[in-house]
């Protein structure tokens, strides 16, 4: 055969190679978060690519359990989870892996990723002040330390301490103000708490609209998907609520991250980072924030019109790894301030 022949041949075996690996391209992808908020941007994403995509949707605790337990025979290749502090969990249980990408590295700030790249923030939520409309005086209440004042006694609904969202707020708290002021202004705002703890972030706008108490902590989406919701009770409530951004002159208001994580176990590890860096693409970047009423990590992508309304701000630079890093000592604070 002549070498021309040769050469053909070999291209069409290679060209055969390649589509095949191509097609039996599959990803295992579990996930924190429900699956109405990913799974059409996966669909899009096979559509695309030809890339199958095997969805395992649970809560955050048990699928990580089911990671740690599988350990290296675990199916997963991709992990995502809510909350920087549980990413952090993750990367310290050994599950994940690092991943060298430069996509990722170029769409995501610095602040929203592990510094050793085991983990990538995806979509980004705040937890801000909120107020009731009306009630609250806030130019008397311009910062988390804020909270703690004797001004706002018995006039703070909040929710468990158990809770992984107000945890990585005191981490950040430590981060910023270090332990024992820390444990200062835990102890001022539990003692301004109108009720014990109790319920979710929307529980606690719900109590704000009912006149239980003014003022809360709560994650940016929560309001905004109350406000888009079917429902007119909750448009209702959450229409009696406003957002104040603390912390605006300077360090910036607490944000937090959804994110993910290539497994350390990854039987498709490629597949699983082309996957999260089509995740960081502008249009699932803008598709995600607003299905999920959250904050495209990547900066320059357009924010939902919901989202929009609350107003620019300016986010706190720490980098999350540190609100993990923290996480004991916050725990820790918290119940001996008595947040229960
Ligand atoms: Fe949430």
């Amino acid at each position: 055969m002549s070498k021309q022949v040769l050469r053909a041949l070999a291209m069409v075996a290679a060209c055969a190679v390649a589509g095949q690996a191509f097609a039996a391209d599959v990803v295992n992808l579990y996930s924190a978060r429900k699956e109405a908020l990913i799974k059409p941007l996966l669909d899009r994403y096979t559509e695309q690519t030809g890339v199958r995509v095997n969805l395992v949707t649970g809560k955050a605790g048990p699928l990580l359990e089911r990671l740690k337990a599988e350990g290296r025979n675990s199916p997963a290749d991709l992990f995502i989870t809510v909350d920087a502090g549980r990413l952090y969990k993750a990367k310290v249980a050994g599950v994940l892996q690092a991943v060298k990408s430069k996509v990722l590295d170029a769409a995501i700030p610095a602040a929203y990723r592990d510094p050793a790249e085991e983990w990538f923030g995806l979509s980004l939520r705040a937890r801000p002040i909120m107020v009731a409309k009306g009630r609250v005086d806030r130019t008397r209440l311009t910062t988390y330390e804020g909270l703690a004042e004797p001004r706002w006694k018995g006039r703070i609904c909040m929710r468990s301490s158990s809770n992984i969202y107000n945890q990585s707020l005191v981490a950040s708290m430590i981060a910023a103000d270090g332990k024992q002021r820390t444990l200062a202004w835990l102890r001022g705002l539990v003692a301004n708490f109108a009720r014990p703890p109790r319920g979710g972030d929307r529980d606690q706008i719900k109590a704000l609209a009912v006149g239980e108490c003014d003022i809360t902590l709560a994650n940016t989406y929560y309001l905004a998907r109350m406000l888009r919701s079917d429902d007119p009770r909750q448009r209702e409530a959450a229409s009696k609520v406003e957002v104040v951004w603390p912390n605006q002159a300077a360090r910036g208001a607490h944000v937090n991250v959804s994110g993910a994580g290539v497994t350390r176990s990854a039987p498709h590890r490629a597949a699983a980072m082309r996957l999260l860096e089509y995740l960081v693409s502008d249009d699932a970047q803008q598709w995600y924030a607003e299905t999920n009423n959250e904050y495209p990590v990547k900066p320059g992508v357009a924010v939902s019109a919901v989202v929009r309304s609350f107003g620019e701000f300016k986010a706190d630079t720490l980098n999350l790894a540190q609100l993990g890093a923290h996480n004991a000592d916050a725990v820790n604070l918290m119940d001996i301030a008595g947040w229960r």
